[in-house]
Formats: C-alpha cells, structure tokens, sequence
C-alpha cells in the first residue's frame, strides 16, 4: 500500500516517476476517510488544498524539479497558522480563526513542496498529555482505540502510527512530541530551542515552545527537520547558525559514542515492562560499539515543580490576548468586561482556566519571588546538571514516559497524576536541549514504549545519529498498528 511508504521511500519513488503525488495524496485521503471516524486525528481535512498541491507537485516532478519534499503529504498540529486554513489551536476560543499568514515552519515545508493533508487535534493551547484537553473531541490510539495518544501533539503522532500523513509536524513545550511519539511508536525529533523559527507558533510558553517533527523512521525525522530548520528574521529567538546536512549525519555508526545513563530516570512506580525495554535498548547501543555509563542529573525532581509554575506563568501572560475583541468568536456582555469574562469563561476550558490562574498567582507581587524567581533559579540548576554531563557524555539515553498508554479517562480527573505522564521529558525543555525518540519495544498488551535520546543544545546531528543506529539494528518502527 501507498500509505505504507515511509517519507523518504515515498520520495524515491515520487522521483523515479514510479507513482504521481496525485496517487500518494489520494491513498491517504481515502485512509482518512476509512480510519479516522475511529482515529479522530484530524480536526480539518484540506482535501481540495492537497490534491490541488499534488498536481503541482506532479507538474514540477515532470521537470525534473527536486524540491526536497515535493509531493509528500504531509499533517499539521493546530497550533501552527496556516494561511486560510482555520487554525484553533484545539481552543473554542478559536474556533473558525482563520490566519492571515503561515507559521514559518510550515510555510517552509510547503516551499519544499510538500502536501498539506489538514491539520490535527491537540489539547487545547497544547496544554496536556493526552489530547483530551482539546475543545472539540479526543484523539484515540491507533494500537488500541480506547487509550490515548499522548499529548499535546497526538493527533499528529496518531496520524503518522495509522498511515494517515507520511510525516507530521508538532510542538513541544514540555514533552508534547516525545511522549506521544512514545505512545503511539512513532519516531520524532524535539529540536534546540531557537532552532526552528516559532514564528506563527501560537503561544503556551514562549520559553519553551519549540515545533518537532514525526515519523516512522529517524531517516525521515532528519529529513523534515533539514528542511524546517534555520534562521527566521521573524523570530528573535531563532539562533542565526548554520543548519547542518541531517541525513549525512546518519552514518550508522555508533563505535566509542558516550551514552550517559542517569540513574534518576529509572523511579520507583514505573511500568516494569518500560524500564526493560528501555534498559535492553541501551544494552543494544552497547553492542552496537557505544561506552554506556551510570551519570546522574541530580536536580532531576525539582523539573516538574519548577516547570509547572514557568510554563503556567508565561502561559498567563500569552492568553492575555484571547479575549472575544482580536481574535475568534466572543461572547457578548452588555459591557466590555462582561464580554471578555463570557468569551473566556465560556470558550477557554478548565484545564487552560487552571494555567492561568496558576501562572497569575505564581507572577503576582508577593508571591513572585517565593515562586516564578525561585523556579528560575532552581531552571538554572537544571541546566548545569546537563552542561556538566554533556561534558563528559555525547548523548543521554532514558525512558520517555513512566508507562505506556494510559485508557481514555483514566487521569482526567486527576491533574497532578496527567503532569506525571511527562516526568522524564520535562527537564530537557528547562534547558532548552534538544533529543529524540525512537520506539524501543512493546508492552504485554501491545502497546509502544519509546526510548528517549538526549544531545546538548545544537546536538541535533548527534541525537540522530544515535537514533537512527539503533534503529537500523531493530524492527519496533516497522509494526504496524491493527485497524481497519
Ligand atoms: N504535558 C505538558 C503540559 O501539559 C507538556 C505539554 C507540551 O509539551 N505542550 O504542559
């Protein structure tokens, strides 16, 4: 089948004129139409917009035209803008909001010559582990339809696990490619930040936000990102460096590589089945030539806490701006501020209201220095764990998530047992490093477990590198998941 191609092999194909982008969009349409009433990965389909995109793609690839990505479909995470398409970052507040211009990382995609599918649901404002805080519907896990995905960014992981989109594009903030990438074994990449432009990014928080890629295979992670990454005069916070070639990074050797181990990444509570498949993954990277050794991050516990006062606060400072005047649908009121309080109150749900209310209180006068000072202080910590490990270590390798896919339901009433679903994720996002993750087995019930790989800041080429090594010795990533 079509849908079955990975991203790079699509490409080959498309080049060698052995099938049209034409054909390749309209495989995957027709396995969005037939899978996602069950998936749900998909908030907007842009059926018209892809196939008009796949005939100019056809057109260009009869010139001989080789666009890195031309004629790929493509799905992308409602928080990105898209010129004309509506973007509602899974929010009410945004529902029917269509952009005036295009996020830079798509936008970039899309002069590549890619295919934009449509666009996927994610919690609301991308704050969540399970996309059951998106403001529409909730997406299911393709292994096993009455768990979730992950979150935030699982309608994009969904889609790439059930064949629906070759690749896709994510955010993480927090863990929100990883560790859906972990629960739905998929691959992905969570880039530097300031590595890729967050230009038309919509906001959650502004120091942590980065956008991340997916896909079956490391290969075409580095692919994507190739494309994505560099630059953006629209971004201060983008770094002005050279992007490396990703794919010539992908060697597949691994010979004297120095894997660091923390040891405060194997806790008390996980999912027995996780801790082996990660600890055999990391066996393999020994065999495959890496000097793995015990290393610790010791301010390892303080990364939840000191996260969930940072993300909320600047969280409350960016949603400031969704108030029923400049953007989306309001709420009339019979004053102004009757209005802001009904489009708010009724549109933004209780997850995104419990951030705000954090994150004001953590900034407000009297409490700012017990709280936001203090997480950032306790930020910096966190970062000198990892420059003092990356001193001696090329790459860190952990777990992704404490277990595999959770039921839908099961920690909805519960927010401090959901936030634990990304205890390994959320300190590499502190620092602003980059990492990747690759699937690494299955648990008893068939459900994924990804192993985390962790490279300094602009250690893209490293954490690949390692990735796509250890994928190349195993077969977890060529599984596919039993639908239809
Ligand atoms: N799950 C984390 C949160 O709820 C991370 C989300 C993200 O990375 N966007 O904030």
């Amino acid at each position: 089948m079509l849908t079955d191609l990975t991203l790079t092999e699509a490409r080959q194909r498309l080049r060698a004129g052995e099938i049209s982008a034409v054909e390749l969009t309209q495989a995957h349409l027709e396995r969005i139409r037939a899978l996602d009433p069950q998936v749900r990965a998909y908030l907007t389909v842009t059926e018209e917009r892809a196939l008009a995109a796949a005939e100019e793609a056809d057109r260009r690839l009869a010139t001989g035209d080789n666009a890195p990505l031309l004629g790929l479909p493509l799905a992308i995470k409602d928080v990105l803008t898209t010129e004309g398409v509506v973007t509602t970052a899974g929010s009410r507040v945004l529902e029917g909001f269509v952009p005036p211009y295009t996020a830079t990382a798509v936008q970039r995609l899309l002069e590549a010559g890619a295919v934009m599918l449509g666009k996927t649901n994610t919690d609301e404002f991308a704050m969540g582990s399970s996309t059951e805080n998106s403001g529409y519907f909730v997406t299911h896990n393709p292994w096993d339809l009455e768990r979730v995905p992950g979150g935030s960014s699982g309608g994009s992981a969904a889609a790439v696990a059930a064949r629906m989109a070759l690749g896709a594009l994510g955010t993480d903030t927090g863990g929100s490619v990883r560790q859906p990438a972990a629960f739905c074994g998929v691959s992905t990449v969570k880039p530097t930040y300031g590595r890729v432009s967050r230009y038309g990014l919509i906001a959650f928080a502004s120091s942590l936000d980065q956008v991340g890629v997916f896909g079956r295979t490391v290969e075409d992670t580095a692919l994507l990102l190739s494309v994505m990454a560099g630059h953006d005069p629209h971004d201060s916070t983008s770094l002005d460096v050279p992007v490396p070639d990703y794919m010539a990074a992908l060697s597949g050797e691994i010979a004297g590589l120095r894997v660091g181990v923390p040891r405060e990444y194997f806790i008390e509570g996980m999912q027995p089945e996780v801790e082996q498949a990660v600890r055999a993954a990391i066996a393999q990277l020994e065999a495959l030539g890496a000097d793995v050794r015990e290393i610790s991050l010791p301010h390892t516990e303080y990364a939840l806490p000191v996260y969930y006062l940072v993300a909320p606060s600047e969280a409350s400072a960016n949603l400031a701006r969704f108030d029923g005047v400049r953007y989306g649908p309001r709420e009339n009121g019979r004053t102004l501020w009757e209005t802001y309080k009904a489009t708010r109150g009724q549109r933004f749900g209780a997850e995104v209201k419990r951030r705000i209310m954090l994150g004001t209180y953590a900034l407000s006068a009297g409490y700012y220095d017990a709280y936001y000072l203090k997480a950032q202080k306790v930020r910096t910590l966190i970062k000198q764990d990892f420059d003092r490990a990356f001193a001696d270590v090329d790459v860190i390798a952990t777990p992704t998530t404490p277990t595999t896919a959770f039921r839908i339901g099961e920690k909805t009433d519960d927010p401090l047992q959901m936030y634990l679903s990304d205890v390994f994720t959320l300190a590499a996002s502190l620092a602003g490093i980059c990492g990747a993750v690759v699937p690494c087995g299955f648990d008893g019930q068939g459900l994924p477990i990804g192993l985390q790989i962790l490279g300094p800041a602009l250690g893209e080429e490293i954490v690949l590198r390692t990735a796509h090594a250890y994928q190349q010795s195993t077969d977890w990533h060529t599984r596919t998941p039993p639908l239809g």
